[in-house]
């Protein structure tokens, strides 16, 4: 199946040219519709500027998805983030890489694959909101419109020039875990008759600190947890004991582990290098996710690679990511792979090469081949 190249690298400059900061969709979602009609396909937009979209028809249904929203540009840019300007093999602006070469990608294999006959239905998902705040609500109608047997993000890295593609197929959890350590006040030129509290919590610290509190596993995959100590603040006067020290404790949890699990972590440990006087509590976390790297979706993605001539492997991310989430909401295994350039998400002047755009999206449309037959077709 061949992918139009220039009609992918056209729509990708057209969508970096809009703005679409998470809340600031609308734009970009009306500009994904109307290609979707371009091709004969019916599209639906929620209320929180969700795509839906789908082809194809039969028993077995793939969802393909990225997300419309972009953080924002930031300071420091030396060109306009919004040109989608080509230069050099590459297609600059905000977005560029995270996630419109996804988005462009989706909307190129809709358009090579609406008019094919199709041994099975796929579902196209553009999402909102990925990149802020609100999501689980902002997706919460999704449930009952997108109906699948498993699903493709596009939203991880490629390197074409080296031919090497990962297969994401789970992320670690995180949890942020809020300690408030106790100690007494007294004036600084006594401290004995204080209990200093950033003391205390260096304590803690140096126990938190200890490779003995993380956990791993080998099955499917290999995986290690860190646990890093991301805030701290202490101390209100400079001649004065502080009486509380207060910090935010950073935890990547394994992928089957739920985020209540670092505080009865954290809990532990205070309670054996404090015993008393400090308060913890989960301020807010994600459940991680991983699939068998032998389910079909896997499979199908990583021969498919293999046929581009590419090195491909399977992986659990090591930061959080939205397939968690759409594995957790449609209850189907889900795999993330690339059309990024890696190193471009989040950065000024981000860019993406069109050669890891181009062939993650003809890896893509292969997987999703791949899937139909692997599965029993229609
Ligand atoms: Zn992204």
């Amino acid at each position: 199946m061949e992918l139009d190249s220039d009609y992918l690298v056209k729509t990708l400059q057209e969508l970096v040219k809009i703005p679409s900061p998470p809340r600031g969709e609308e734009k970009v979602a009306k500009l994904v519709v109307s290609k979707l009609q371009e091709m004969g396909l019916r599209a639906e937009v929620d209320g929180y500027f969700n795509v839906i979209a789908d082809l194809g028809s039969g028993k077995r249904r793939v969802l393909l998805n990225a997300h419309l929203d972009t953080v924002p540009p930031g300071n420091g840019w030396t060109i306009d983030p919004y040109s989608g300007m080509l230069r050099e093999g590459k297609v600059y602006g905000r977005g560029a890489s995270d996630n419109k070469a996804g988005v462009a990608a989706m909307l190129t294999i809709a358009k090579a694959l609406v008019t094919q006959h199709l041994p099975g239905r796929l579902v196209l998902l553009f999402t909102s909101r990925e990149e802020g705040g609100g999501k689980v609500r902002a997706r919460r109608g999704l449930k009952d419109k997108v109906d699948v047997d498993a699903g493709i993000c596009l939203d991880h890295y490629i390197d074409a020039e080296d031919r090497r593609c990962e297969v994401v197929i789970g992320c670690r959890g995180i949890a942020n875990v809020e300690v408030i350590v106790e100690g007494k006040a007294y004036h600084s030129s006594e401290p004995e008759l204080g209990v200093n509290a950033i003391y205390r919590a260096y304590d803690l610290i140096s126990e938190l600190r200890s490779p003995r509190i993380l956990q791993r596993m080998e099955r499917p995959l290999p995986v290690v947890e860190n646990v890093t100590v991301t805030v701290i603040k202490g101390g209100e006067w400079p001649t004065m004991v502080p009486d509380s020290c207060y910090m935010n404790v950073n935890f990547r949890l394994l992928p089957t582990l739920s985020p209540k699990d670092a505080v009865r972590r954290v809990l532990e440990v205070a309670n054996r290098a404090l015993k008393h006087g400090f308060k913890v509590r989960l301020k807010g976390g994600l459940k991680g996710y991983v699939i068998e790297p032998s389910s079909p979706i896997a499979k199908a993605a990583l021969e498919a690679a293999k046929d581009e001539g590419f090195k491909a492997w399977p992986t659990v991310a090591k930061g959080w990511i939205d397939a968690a989430q759409l594995h957790r909401l449609f209850n189907v295994p889900i795999v993330s792979i690339g059309t990024m350039t890696r190193g471009q998400a989040h950065v000024k002047d981000e860019y993406v090469k069109v050669a890891d755009v181009l062939n993650g999206a003809r890896i893509a449309a292969k997987t999703i081949l791949n899937f139909f037959k692997l599965s029993g077709g229609s």
